[in-house]
């Protein structure tokens, strides 16, 4: 039976240590970590994430700011706030929530915010520095995923690793990561041939593909470390809805050494990421070392 990797206990030790750290550079600096989150439209998953992620930033010590414009808001006048944004000294992380409505270019928008201050890791600039190994801002679900994986794997160096999915915001960064730790990376896909045999040579799987329960126990090397990303709402049989990840827990459970559940795996830690990587921008930008 694997080990239940712990994403709510996990993020909320990270989340301790982060508003200790927040608390050290607003007593020695003067400064306050702030975090400002755009949401275009009233998508009501984006609603509750846009939330959480206010609720989440004031409990560490951070300011937040939230910006809830009208789903008709155009290109040019979300472009404008940005640049608000972009020059105002009290904010050290912008985060716009995606998805952004149809008529607006979300590539534009995200590579419109200053480098130094992306919390997301979706900047071209961030994604190229991450892409040649070198520190940058990491997407935060990648970054996550990496931190509970070197807590319980430690040194992660010749492991074979395969994530399943390409995505910009997971897949790929997940793969720059682990390469980077000096594992043997597959990144698998659609397209992939003989997906199950793939994953059966893995002592790292991470799925993040977005289809309920697909990776089986059967796909998973016995004592392999299992990762799911996926966040997947299904209906039960009485009507009622659950939420499951990409893999099979019940029968991954039997054959992994380790493995995330859903919820309470991955989920957890993105926000708390998000707050690490905001508190990372702060000190940047005000040029100070983050507190030990
Ligand atoms: P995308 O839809 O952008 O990408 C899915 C990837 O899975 C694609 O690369 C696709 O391949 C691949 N794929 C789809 N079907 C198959 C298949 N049958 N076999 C093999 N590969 C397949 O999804 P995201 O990366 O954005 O998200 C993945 C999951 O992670 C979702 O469940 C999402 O909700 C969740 N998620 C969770 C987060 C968290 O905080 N925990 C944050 C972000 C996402 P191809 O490229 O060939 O089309």
């Amino acid at each position: 039976m694997a080990t239940i990797i712990d994403g709510k206990a996990f993020s909320a030790n990270l989340r301790s240590d982060i508003a200790r750290k927040v608390d050290i550079i607003k007593r020695e600096h003067s400064i306050t970590p702030g975090l400002a989150v755009v949401l275009v439209g009233e998508d009501p998953a984006s609603q509750v994430y846009v939330r959480s992620k206010g609720k989440q930033t004031q409990e560490a010590g951070m300011n937040s700011y939230e910006h809830k414009l009208d789903v008709n808001t155009s290109q040019s006048d979300l472009l404008a706030l940005i640049d608000e944004l972009n020059n105002d000294p009290d904010v050290h992380g912008i985060l716009v929530q995606l998805p952004l409505p149809g008529h607006i270019d979300e590539e534009a928008v995200i590579n419109s915010i200053a480098v130094g201050k992306d919390v997301d890791g979706f900047h071209l600039s961030n994604v190229g520095l991450l892409s040649i190994g070198a520190g940058g801002i990491v997407p935060c679900t990648p970054l996550g995923s990496l931190m509970m994986l070197k807590d319980h794997l430690g040194d992660l160096s010749g492991k074979k690793a395969i994530i399943v999915g390409r995505s910009n915001i997971v897949g790929k960064p997940m793969a720059a990561l682990l390469l980077k730790e000096s594992c043997t990376v597959t990144i698998a896909h659609s397209r992939t041939r003989d997906l199950p045999g793939e994953c059966r040579q893995a002592d790292i799987l991470v799925a993040a593909v977005g289809r309920p329960e697909m990776v089986k126990g059967d796909w998973i090397k016995p004592g392999a470390t299992v990762i799911d990303v996926g966040i997947n709402r299904i209906e039960k049989e009485d009507g009622s809805t659950k939420l499951v990840g990409d893999v099979e827990f019940s029968t991954a459970v039997e054959v992994a050494g380790a493995i995330t559940p859903v919820p309470g795996g991955v989920g957890p830690m993105t926000i708390a990421c998000l707050l690490h990587n905001t508190l990372q921008q702060a000190c940047r930008l005000n040029d100070i070392e983050v507190p030990e």
